[in-house]
């Protein structure tokens, strides 16, 4: 990937390390058809992905209602003061707009706002690639998996799968087994990210 992309990737906010985010591209480069991620935050990995969107030829769909998960609230372990608008409350589109300004990303990445699975009901395009890295809690993570996974078509690809409890929360571990037990085909594995295909 690009260096002075992948720059941009690890100087924005976020919670994707760097040798994720290159998997993360990787992944990308094998879908057919539209991206789409499931948790924007500040753009972080919708560059790796929005990159990968681009030089297939396609775009990457990300979606967030940007007022943060659970644990970004004040007085939760990933709180970020800085995200707290006038109001009060977390708003992380701002940050996005400046991540995807610096990457020059725009006409690649295409900002859904709003509650996933609520744009899951309206939704008719097929996937090349889902990543799943929106709410991490076992119910929303699962909820989301359910209403995205009938649209993909190639790779889903899903964050903070750790297999330990003790190493972090088991939403996103549960979605793993379940798509696993659905026929999708474990492809590789870089730190908590896994990639399957079917
Ligand atoms: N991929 C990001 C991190 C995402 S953090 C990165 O690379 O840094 C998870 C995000 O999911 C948060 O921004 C939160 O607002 C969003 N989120 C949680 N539940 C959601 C829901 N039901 N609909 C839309 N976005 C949601
Ligand atoms: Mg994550």
């Amino acid at each position: 990937m690009d260096p002075e992309l992948r720059a941009v990737a690890e100087a924005a906010k976020g919670f994707m390390p760097p040798d994720e985010g290159l998997a993360l591209y990787e992944a990308g480069l094998l879908a057919d058809g539209p991206l789409l991620e499931i948790g924007t935050y500040c753009g972080k990995s919708a560059v790796y992905l929005g990159v990968a969107a681009r030089e297939r030829g396609t775009v990457l769909f990300t979606i967030d209602h940007h007022h943060g998960s659970e644990e970004m609230q004040a007085g939760w372990e990933h709180h970020d003061p800085s995200t707290v608008d006038p109001a009060g409350r977390i708003d992380s589109f701002p940050f996005f707009r400046e991540t995807m300004g610096a990457a020059g990303l725009q006409d690649a990445v295409i900002a859904v706002v709003g509650d996933s699975v609520k744009i899951a009901e309206h939704w008719t395009t097929p996937l090349g690639l889902l990543f799943i890295d929106g709410a991490h809690s076992p119910e929303p993570a699962m909820a989301d998996y359910e209403a995205w996974e009938p649209h993909v078509n190639g790779v889903l690809a899903i964050h903070d799968v750790f297999e330990d409890p003790t190493d972090g929360g088991q939403g996103p571990f549960l979605v793993y087994e379940r798509a696993v037990a659905d026929g999708f085909v474990p492809k590789t594995a870089c730190g908590s990210l896994r990639v399957l295909v079917r």
